[in-house]
């Protein structure tokens, strides 16, 4: 079993990143990437745990890029962290993702919400080097009694309905591709069925070849909340644009209840195989070192 899709305190996740790795390898898998959104922060801290464990540490991080007045997930897999176009990207994001956070906290003054950047800040294991999002607000406002729980906090302020949500600066997928292919590392398709699994599956194929035309490398044919019959038709998809299949449980520990590492919501087992196949393209994408002379 592996798990290509997972997020610790580096951005919303509660495990650090040492510890999901000893997690991963407490469970018997063969290999956990690390996909924090938008920071590569805990990587270091990530390879330096899997050095000695049985356990491969995959390199990663999750970009939410705009789609259609919409957004879509990229997860760049095999990625060097040390990648400094890669690292400007993400600084880019997360300098827009700081002044959202201030937007959103104005908006929740408005309405009689206070919370300090002090308090939101404290809802993040990893202190201050950490990305926030809106779980953290999410985390905040139950603790200070403004919400009873995290459905109520999104429907209520912080999702797209919601009335202190803020849009942030998305780049676009191919951009993204574009850097995570200069990286050397993948770019897949998170959970193609969207956060609930609900978009239809003809808007589902037509992403993903549009997607492919921008050089997407392979998408998440196994996640958390994948039915069986969304696994068969992203994996007919798979082969009909050439792509990779992969696949994570999006575990973000007690900030997502009910989905655990490698099995996500209770049925998900991704085939091992599926490493190879991924580290293979990643290293089709990899320049040689010295440039080749005639
Ligand atoms: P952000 O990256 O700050 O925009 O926050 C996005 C994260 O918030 C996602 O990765 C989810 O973990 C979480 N999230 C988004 N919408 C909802 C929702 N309606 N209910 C619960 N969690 C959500
Ligand atoms: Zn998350
Ligand atoms: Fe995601
Ligand atoms: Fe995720």
């Amino acid at each position: 079993m592996i798990d290509l899709h997972t997020h610790s305190s580096a951005s919303d996740g509660t495990l650090a990143p040492e510890t999901l790795l000893a997690a991963a390898a407490r469970r018997g898998l063969r290999a956990v990437a690390l996909t924090d959104h938008d920071t590569m922060a805990g990587v270091p801290e990530f390879l330096a745990a899997g050095a000695g464990s049985d356990t491969i540490p995959v390199p990663g991080v999750e970009v939410a890029c705009s789609w259609y007045g919409g957004s879509l997930h990229l997860l760049g897999l095999f990625v060097d962290h040390q990648n400094s176009e890669l690292q400007a990207l993400l600084g880019e994001i997360r300098e827009a993702r700081e002044r959202r956070n201030q937007k959103i906290l104005r908006r929740l003054a408005e309405q009689g919400v206070a919370l300090s950047p002090a308090s939101l800040r404290a809802e993040s294991q990893a202190g201050d080097g950490g990305v926030i999002g809106r779980p953290h607000f999410a985390r905040a406002l139950i603790r200070f009694r403004h919400c009873t729980d995290r459905n109520q906090a999104f429907a209520q302020y912080l999702g797209r309905q919601g009335s202190a949500y803020v849009r942030r600066f998305l780049p676009l997928p191919k951009i993204a591709v574009e850097t995570i292919h200069r990286a050397g590392g993948v770019a897949i398709l998170a959970h193609p069925f969207g956060g609930g699994g609900r978009v239809a599956p003809a808007a589902v194929r037509q992403k993903l070849q549009k997607l492919a035309g921008l050089g997407l490398d392979g998408v998440e044919a196994y996640y958390c909340d994948a039915n069986p019959g969304q696994e068969r038709q992203v994996l007919q998809w798979v082969e009909e644009f050439s792509l990779v299949a992969s696949g994570g449980s999006d575990f973000h520990g007690d900030n997502a209840p009910g989905i655990e590492l490698g099995r996500g919501a209770g049925r998900l087992a991704v085939p091992d195989a599926l490493l190879d196949d991924l580290r293979g393209r990643a290293e089709g994408w990899r320049k040689p070192a010295v440039p080749l002379r005639a």
